[in-house]
């Protein structure tokens, strides 16, 4: 567009590692599980991306969830563009935060008040200072490979990228160095899928309600009812990390799916349609123990910020009924295409569905929680990502995160995909994996 040359990926990246530790600024994105060099894009539409060498990739990462609605929606950009002529950022209330708290509200009953932030990170991080506020005690439960962002409270045994980093490292509490022992000394780890026994010490349990960051672990029947009387047993909030999960699987998120109400609920990626955003809701006593009202404290420069707000709202409005249904139907459909495909190559490999997220499990038996889900093989993801990449489509460079078919991939271009897979997945099986 300037008219310079495009540069390549090589070229970029090692500029990028000389001033950016990694040469990327989330890890997730390095390659460094799979091997290689990361595509820098250049731009996005749709279902695609082009990198700066102009390849174009079927894109299932779609920022790992937060454009549902694929890449430079002309509504979104829309949005986008005209709430950015108006101003950036103001300090001080505008109406599309309450517009935004509203939407999240009426698809989600269980967060009577919401608070808007800037990122997921932010809103587990503040929801775990509420609870633990507004009961006046300590104790945190989190599952092993949850990922409830990088705070350090929660990293311990997480998911996504810390599992990647433990796979060196011994995974033992804590989940990543410089976070001192004193900040996880509250935080307890149990089994996915399994109830932990609660003791009065416990403020909170945080759970991702379909687990999607180590690939993809649906609940079992009962467990989040039982994790939910579990907590009533002895008074401490349950908190659902919708993350992922919220806006994405139905209106309401998995608690609707599930029927179960926590007291505290966290989201980020869908509802910033692409732009930084986060937000954690609930009970109205339970966020007024907020500042300015009550005595927890949390706060951000950016929060609510006008420009996530219209991007926030747009992408809300895009995602009807109709949309819901439509991507449901897909995945499942996917889903079922990438298991014929895995079995026509002769792969030991479960394609996995929950409404409308896919995951991969390089392994025979669909995983329960995080041990189960690490016996996938790493090695044999990596391979199977660098067939899909030469072949135009693009998975998350990480054995555990999930594929994000959104409203932009349609039946054609999924089923193109599922082409791609059982090719790849055939090249993959005559470099003689899966390895006794
Ligand atoms: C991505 C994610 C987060 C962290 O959100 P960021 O916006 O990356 O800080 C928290 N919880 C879950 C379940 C996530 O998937």
């Amino acid at each position: 567009m300037t008219g310079e040359p495009a540069g390549s990926n090589e070229a970029l990246f090692a500029r990028a590692q000389a001033v950016i530790p990694g040469g990327v600024n989330s890890p997730v994105r390095a390659f460094r599980a799979v091997g290689g060099t990361p595509y820098f894009v250049a731009r996005g539409e749709g279902p695609y991306v082009w990198d700066v060498e102009g390849t174009r990739y079927v894109d299932l990462v779609q920022s790992y969830g937060a454009v549902i609605a694929g890449h430079a929606h002309p509504r979104i950009v829309e949005a986008v563009t005209r709430a950015a002529a108006e101003g950036t950022s103001f300090g001080a209330p505008t109406e599309r935060e309450v517009l935004l708290a509203e939407a999240i509200a009426e698809r989600v009953p269980s967060c009577e008040k919401v608070r808007l932030v800037s990122s997921g990170t932010e809103a587990t991080m503040s929801a775990v200072r509420l609870a633990r506020g507004a009961t006046g005690r300590d104790a945190v439960v989190k599952f092993a490979g949850g990922y409830h962002g990088h705070g350090d409270a929660l990293l311990a045994e997480s998911g996504s990228g810390v599992a990647l980093l433990d796979a060196d490292e011994s995974g033992t509490v804590p989940g990543s160095a410089g976070v001192p022992a004193g900040a996880v000394a509250d935080t307890t780890i149990a089994a996915y899928n399994r109830v932990p026994r609660l003791d009065g010490r416990v403020a909170c349990v945080i759970v991702e309600p379909i687990a999607a960051n180590m690939g993809l672990v649906p609940p079992r029947p009962g467990f989040l009812a039982e994790l939910r009387a579990e907590c009533d047993r002895v008074g401490a909030l349950l908190v659902f990390d919708e993350v992922i999960t919220g806006f994405r699987v139905a209106r309401g998120g998995a608690q609707e799916l599930s029927g179960i109400r926590p007291d505290l609920s966290c989201f980020g990626k869908v509802i910033g349609g692409g732009l930084n955003i986060g937000a954690f809701g609930g009970r109205a006593d339970l966020m007024d123990h907020l500042a300015p009202l009550g005595p927890v404290y949390q706060a951000g420069t950016l929060s609510g910020n006008p420009l996530a707000t219209a991007a926030g709202l747009a992408a809300l409005d895009l995602l009807d009924a109709a949309a819901y249904e439509t991507l449901g139907d897909r995945a499942a459909r996917f889903g079922r295409g990438l298991q014929d495909a895995f079995d026509a190559a002769g792969l030991t490999a479960r394609a996995l569905v929950a409404a409308s997220l896919v995951g991969l499990h390089l392994g025979p038996d669909d995983p329960v929680d995080y041990e189960t889900a690490r016996r996938t093989d790493e090695s044999a993801y990596a391979s199977l990502f660098h067939a899909l990449l030469r072949r135009g489509v693009a998975l998350a460079p990480g054995a555990y995160e999930v594929l994000f078919p959104g409203l932009a991939h349609d039946d054609a271009l999924l089923e193109a995909v599922v082409d791609q897979v059982a090719e790849a997945a055939a090249e993959v099986a005559r470099g003689g994996w899966p390895r006794s």
